[in-house]
């Protein structure tokens, strides 16, 4: 199995301890084990995922995705616990291979790309993933929220509940106030490439002005859009 490794401490979903990031990896590889009840017979294959923020690498998940899930499935999975804001357009790109959302908003029709992207929900993981596939993740075509996923391994389980189920997470990370150093509790959608973060004396003093101020949550999608949680 591949250990992924992250540099900020996370917590173990199945067992609720908390886990270095570098050894979350090689945590979940035994704690897994919860996963396969005893006397099932008719367990099922299921992917370790991992993913983190593209350019914010401190948010990090790993998930374990039934293999006859469809790319959709993790796709409505990263919205319900780190993207969705508006609705916006996603995508996959898998070894050059764009998959896309169901279209539904206005935004439908522009893609930058020349091939025609097919459908997320068109494919199961197994047809398209294995150890080592990495997928690019994007939400939002606009203010984009990139994501990296890796496929860690395939290990077998009983058919979980959901089609995807969280593993672990990262621990909110405490983020310095840009202005006294201070933790922050806020970030500036005006800045949100820069990663602008600020307490709450130091916000109204900010030149892009209080209204642009968003509360800071764990996501990588934090300061973007609208995004104001609920993050993990
Ligand atoms: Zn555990
Ligand atoms: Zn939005
Ligand atoms: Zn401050
Ligand atoms: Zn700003």
């Amino acid at each position: 199995m591949k250990k992924k490794r992250f540099g900020s401490e996370g917590r173990c979903r199945l067992c609720k301890k908390n886990i270095e990031g570098d050894k979350i990896s090689g945590h979940l590889e035994k704690c897994r084990g919860k996963l396969l009840k005893k006397d099932d017979n008719r367990p099922v294959n299921v992917m370790q995922i991992s993913a983190c923020g593209k350019h914010t690498p401190e948010f990090w998940l790993q998930l374990a995705a039934w293999d006859g899930a469809t790319l959709s499935d993790i796709d409505k999975f990263l919205r319900h616990v780190w993207l969705e804001c508006c609705g916006h357009l996603s995508s996959f790109n898998i070894n050059g291979v764009i998959y896309e959302s169901q279209a539904d908003d206005d935004g439908a029709g522009f893609f930058p790309f020349d091939a025609k992207p097919l459908s997320m929900s068109s494919v199961t993981l197994n047809e398209v993933l294995k150890p080592g596939t990495v997928l690019q993740h994007e939400y939002d075509f606009g203010t984009t929220t990139e994501l990296e996923l890796e496929v860690l391994d395939v290990f077998q389980a009983s058919k979980p509940q959901a089609p995807v189920i969280l593993l672990a997470h990262n621990i909110e990370p405490k983020i310095k106030c840009v202005s006294c150093g201070k933790i922050a509790s806020l970030i500036c959608s005006g800045c949100c490439y820069d990663f602008q973060c600020f307490c709450e004396k130091c916000a109204p003093k900010h030149e892009c002005g209080e209204d642009m101020m968003l509360p800071l949550v764990n996501s990588p999608r934090t300061g973007m859009c609208g995004y104001d949680g609920p993050g993990l």
